[in-house]
């Protein structure tokens, strides 16, 4: 009903992929940290990492409902810090640089990371400003034709494998909105350090740093877009980044649901199996329901983004419902598992590990209430 032949083969490509390159790695990755640049650099060669990008920086020029395609097959990837950390690439770190950067920015970093050659991250938050992204700290300031960056940002994906760093950084204290600056930073500059690994609950195959940067001297030109107008770029960025959590969401939770579906069929308990039980029944039909409420609003968002309507409101909303759902999905999957599920052995322990994630990165539940509840004026 909304997808051709085109559609189709870009699924199977990305389907064998997930099959062959990724599933089989990633209880491997799990122990240790997805190879960023190896696995990059396969899904550059197969045009995976710039599906909606200008073709003359090695895009694919395609629409959303490819990008939408594309998401959806990384929703069956069985650990969540895979998609999270191409996500990061393809969707929270070079939008910007697609839609507002300089030729010289497209051609310097935007190019090599559609190709694999370059891998990237997203530098906003920081010890003291997460939710309040105004907040931050870190500077740029200007001299001659370079910004020198002073600074800390925390919870970087990719943070510790990035060549380089999309970063949002004040450029003056001036109050309100336009004091910002979004820099594409490349980490091998001095000045740059990552000062830590981070340790998580969950999405462990993700590489997360702390970043530290000491006097760093960034050109000048490597700012995207106008001075002063980081923060404004970097709230439409969000919007990619929101988005991109969607599609993964609802395949995911069905996923998980398949599973326990299959798992309760054959699990007996008081002479017969799981599944008989009404009780359970019911709720596995409602998180189906939700799971397709969830589809379909993100399907209109596709709608809205192929006509050029902002769909901020919806993303948000989306945003909201997916971290909601996917936990809850998760955590009641687990519960039917029984003991097996608090296993480490068993998939669906990591699901609700990874799961508990997005109610809080990339705008947690709070803020995406707030931003709604302002969009409907109140
Ligand atoms: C694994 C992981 C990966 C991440 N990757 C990145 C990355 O690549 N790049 C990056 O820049 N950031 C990244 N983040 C950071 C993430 O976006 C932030 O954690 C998130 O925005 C919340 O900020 P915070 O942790 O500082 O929480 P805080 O802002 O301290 O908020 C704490 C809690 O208070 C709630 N709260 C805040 N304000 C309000 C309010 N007004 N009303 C009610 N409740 C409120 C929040 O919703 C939250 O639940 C990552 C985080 C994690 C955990």
């Amino acid at each position: 009903m909304y997808f051709n032949e085109e559609h189709h083969a870009l699924r199977d490509m990305v389907k064998k992929f997930v099959d062959k390159e990724i599933n089989p790695n990633v209880d491997e990755w799990e122990e240790k940290t997805v190879p960023l640049h190896e696995l990059f650099k396969k899904m550059g060669n197969l045009g995976l990492l710039g599906i909606t990008y200008d073709q003359k920086y090695g895009g694919q020029g395609l629409d959303y409902w490819f990008d939408l395609v594309f998401l959806e097959e990384l929703g069956h990837i069985n650990a969540g810090g895979v998609p999270m950390a191409i996500a990061v690439h393809t969707h929270m770190a070079t939008p910007a640089i697609h839609e507002y950067g300089s030729e010289y920015l497209k051609e310097t970093y935007l190019k090599p990371a559609i190709a694999g050659d370059m891998v990237s991250a997203i530098g906003v938050t920081e010890p003291a400003a997460g939710s309040d992204v105004a907040g931050l700290k870190t500077k740029a300031i200007r001299d001659g034709n370079s910004y020198v960056i002073n600074g800390s940002k925390l919870f970087i994906t990719n943070g510790c494998q990035a060549d380089f760093v999309t970063l949002l950084a004040r450029t003056d204290d001036r109050p309100g909105f336009h004091s910002f600056g979004l820099f594409i930073v490349p980490t091998d500059l001095p000045g740059f350090v990552v000062s830590r690994k981070l340790d998580k609950l969950g999405m462990r195959c993700s590489d997360t740093a702390e970043l530290f940067f000491d006097d760093l001297r960034v050109p000048a030109e490597n700012l995207i877009g106008e001075a002063g107008e980081g923060f404004i770029i970097q709230m439409k960025q969000f919007q990619y980044e929101r988005f991109c959590t969607l599609p993964g969401t609802y395949i995911s939770a069905r996923d998980t649901i398949n599973m326990t579906i299959n798992y309760i069929s054959q699990r007996m308990a008081f002479g017969k199996p799981l599944i008989k039980n009404q009780v359970l029944r019911h709720r596995l039909v409602d998180w189906i329901t939700e799971i397709e409420c969830l589809k379909h609003l993100t399907y209109h968002i596709v709608r809205m983004k192929m006509e050029g309507f902002d769909a901020t409101r919806e993303i948000s909303m989306g945003k909201l419902l997916a971290g909601e759902l996917s936990f809850k999905v998760a955590n009641g999957c687990l519960q039917m598992f029984g003991g097996m599920g608090y296993m480490n052995e068993s998939l669906i322990s990591r699901n609700f590990r990874d799961s508990r994630l997005l109610s809080i990165g990339g705008g947690a539940d709070e803020v995406m209430k707030e931003v709604i509840a302002r969009l409907e004026g109140f």
